[in-house]
């Protein structure tokens, strides 16, 4: 189909990049970068998550460390093992895998988490360094639609970028980065008076908002780019916050779920890390 975003095509060159900037830095300085990921619990999709991870890393020919804890693991014992691993050199970016069981405090724990080893880009320094415009890591799952636009030659400058949804780790550091690229950014949320046409002034349409299928046709501008983020698994698979069989139609460009933006998520995680690891290198 002649206007899809393939993602998985753009994530296989984020990390084919990745691993050669990881190969340089290890010929140049016998440095490996490393990625920890810290997982508390049983919880079974985000044992998915976490061993997709740890194969991506190994792929990048970087170091994986993958520190398991009980689901019946204290706050203080959390953030006692994130002060450890943020203190090993081996280690150039880290994350606590989400959703922490609820009796732990995810903001303390996250923002325990040094910024220069943050390999998400969801602490409160990582985000206000994106605001203040200066360098860090960047929130990996808006970063990597900006990837994918930029792929695919979109022009961002001046154009009117619509983001559906104001998440922390989604919604409001997209619209930043958007804004970055020169977009004009309009957010929108669930108290958004007249989201359809406000949606359709749209050229770039960002929907994350985790309600399948939600942006319909009547959403979107003839000739409008759409990025998918939403991932909703119903009874017979996966699908994003668009209706795709209506939207695509009308799109210029437009990310499928699964395919779109999930891949780039990953792709990311490692390009922080090996940012990270240069940086501690000084390079
Ligand atoms: P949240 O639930 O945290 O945020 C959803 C946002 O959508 C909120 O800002 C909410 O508004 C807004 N919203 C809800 N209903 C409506 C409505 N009817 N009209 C307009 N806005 C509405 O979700 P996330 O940002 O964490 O995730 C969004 C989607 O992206 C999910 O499907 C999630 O699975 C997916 N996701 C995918 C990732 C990936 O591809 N790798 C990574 C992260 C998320 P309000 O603030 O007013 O409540």
């Amino acid at each position: 189909m002649g206007n899809l975003i393939d993602g998985k095509a753009v994530a296989a060159t984020v990390s084919g990049e990745v691993a050669e900037r990881t190969k340089r830095l290890l010929d140049a300085t016998g440095i490996r970068a490393g990625l920890a990921v810290i997982i508390v619990g049983e919880d079974p999709a985000s044992q998915v998550y976490v061993a997709n991870k740890h194969r991506a890393c190994e792929e990048a020919g970087m170091r994986s460390l993958q520190v398991e804890m009980p689901a019946e693991t204290t706050q203080i014992e959390l953030e006692a093992k994130i002060d450890e691993v943020a203190n090993d050199p081996a280690i150039h970016g880290m994350i606590v895998q989400m959703p922490l069981p609820d009796h732990l405090d995810t903001d303390a724990a996250l923002n325990r988490i040094p910024f220069e080893k943050d390999a998400d880009g969801l602490t409160a320094d990582a985000m206000g360094r994106l605001m203040t415009l200066q360098p860090g890591p960047l929130p990996c799952t808006p970063a990597g639609c900006i990837e994918l636009l930029q792929a695919y030659d979109v022009e961002m400058k001046g154009a009117h970028a619509v983001v559906v949804g104001r998440s922390e780790i989604v919604g409001k550091p997209q619209a930043h980065l958007l804004l970055k690229e020169d977009c004009t950014v309009t957010i929108c949320h669930s108290r958004t008076r007249d989201l359809e046409g406000i949606c359709r002034q749209a050229d770039i349409l960002v929907a994350a908002v985790g309600r399948p299928r939600m942006i319909g046709a009547e959403h979107v501008k003839d000739g409008a780019v759409v990025i998918d983020v939403g991932i909703n698994r119903l009874e017979d698979g996966l699908c994003g916050d668009v209706d795709f069989d209506a939207v695509q139609p009308k799109a210029r460009l437009i990310t499928p779920v699964p395919g779109g933006v999930g891949p780039m998520t990953i792709a990311m995680l490692l390009k922080n890390t090996v940012a990270a690891a240069e940086r501690s290198a000084g390079r």
